[in-house]
């Protein structure tokens, strides 16, 4: 097997390490189990309840620098170049939020964090608290998600009752109050402007930016958010050091990461591997691709990732920089395979219709334009498509991207874009035989 994070964290021979998953050999998700895998160490360390000297904010906020740690929403951007836009010398209310809204199809990991880890999130939450001098958080859970909401909430319990949570924490100056909010379902609130306006009790739609959460976030107030699996990563970064966060990953890339692998695969479910892992050994682990059939194509990181063709993605490793070089997105992680069976105008029908379904509305190309697309899609999947839809739907597409207030339009538009680029003869064929290119299909 294969060392997942340097020295400490080795593949058990399961599909999940214990930097993350610790909790889920048994029911010991809870504060003394956690406290028994060196949880809360980390945040003891910083506050120098360990016997050490603790460690300042800047201190905090560098080592988390060097971690090259990124943001594991889907954006990518440096954990600690995002902690350092912090205000820290503002003299009101700030903010610190985690977005556990998670929504993007194929991803399905930060609720196992929140259902077998819930306190590394609640830990990695009070650090950052610490670092940025921030005195109240909140995570929004995604509503659909009932289970992980009350394990999140019972874990909060714990740490409130052991001192970890709350007024003067293990004696410290340090006070933080954090608090869980489940959502209410919908795809748009995980769009981080959009969850703030939800947390304040208004309709979920995303706000103009700028001004940046950081300035203007949650009440109007300096506001920091974060994906949970990037908070569940800050203890071990603290107890080890960023440099061997970096090292456990590539370059630019630190640390391991969780994919959530769906679709043809013979073993779906949530995969952590290092950063920078070649696709192959992923879908190794995954037990391949279901029936031995031929592997035909991937989207990477969520469905709002462009498709990539089954050559090109088994030449990438998974981290950002090769998959943004194969002209997609690492994204969440969600990767889903798609064996030689599948029809690509049918996949591309069916993203079409969950963006056109949660377009919050707002903007005119997002909400026009997404129900285009898929009108079209629709139509030549059931061979009623014209010969001029092709160049249609990449005009619409076009003409959506870049031009929205969120990205939603960004994320309708560029699938549609690829699944054209790459499959353009199925699109062709459907239309002029009003039937699939596949033969499954047929
Ligand atoms: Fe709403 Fe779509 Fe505009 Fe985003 S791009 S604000 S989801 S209408």
């Amino acid at each position: 097997q294969f060392q997942a994070t340097g020295k400490e964290t080795v593949f058990h021979g399961r599909h999940i390490n214990p930097q993350i998953y610790a909790g889920i050999d048994g029911n010991n998700w809870g504060l003394k189990d956690y406290e028994a895998r060196g949880g809360y160490a980390a945040l003891r360390k910083i506050l120098g309840r360990d016997g050490g000297e603790g460690m300042s904010q800047d201190q905090v906020i560098a080592e988390v620098k060097a971690s090259a740690l990124r943001g594991r929403g889907g954006a990518g951007f440096p954990t600690g170049l995002k902690w350092s836009f912090m205000p820290r010398a503002f003299p009101g209310q700030k903010y610190l939020v985690c977005n556990s809204d998670e929504g993007e199809p194929g991803t399905a990991k930060d609720r196992e964090i929140l259902r077998f880890n819930p306190h590394t999130v609640i830990e990695g939450m009070a650090i950052a608290a610490y670092a940025m001098g921030i005195t109240v958080g909140y995570n929004y859970i995604h509503g659909e998600i009932f289970e992980a909401y009350e394990r999140f909430e019972a874990a909060l319990d714990e740490a409130r009752a052991a001192g970890y949570l709350g007024d003067h924490i293990m004696g410290s100056n340090f006070s933080f109050q954090l608090h869980a909010f489940h959502g209410f379902g919908a795809y748009i609130c995980g769009e981080e402007t959009a969850l703030l306006e939800s947390l304040e009790g208004k309709k979920g739609q995303p706000r103009f930016k700028p001004p940046f959460p950081a300035s203007f976030g949650l009440y109007g107030k300096p506001t920091t958010i974060n994906n949970t699996e990037t908070f569940a990563a800050v203890p071990w970064i603290i107890r080890n050091g960023g440099e061997a966060f970096l090292a456990a990953g590539k370059p630019n890339n630190g640390g391991t990461k969780l994919f959530t692998i769906s679709g043809d695969v013979e073993r779906p479910g949530n995969y952590e591997i290092p950063m920078g892992t070649p696709f192959a050994t992923l879908l190794e682990l995954a037990g391949g691709v279901r029936g031995g059939k031929k592997l035909k194509a991937v989207i990477p990181g969520g469905s709002s990732s462009p498709v990539i063709p089954a050559d090109t993605m088994m030449a990438c490793t998974m981290d950002y920089d090769s998959i943004a070089k194969a002209g997609s997105m690492l994204g969440s992680g969600a990767v889903i395979v798609m064996d030689e069976t599948r029809c690509m105008v049918k996949s591309l029908q069916r993203l079409s219709y969950f963006y056109m379904h949660e377009s919050c509305g707002q903007c005119t190309p997002c909400r026009e334009g997404t129900g285009w697309l898929w009108r079209m899609v629709d139509r030549i999947e059931n061979g009623h498509g014209r010969p001029e839809d092709i160049e249609m739907l990449d005009n619409v597409a076009e003409n959506i991207q870049g031009r929205t207030i969120c990205a939603l339009g960004d994320a309708a538009a560029m699938p549609v874009r690829a699944f054209i680029k790459h499959y353009r003869d199925e699109f062709v064929h459907h239309i002029e035989h009003k039937t699939c290119v596949v033969p499954a299909y047929i």
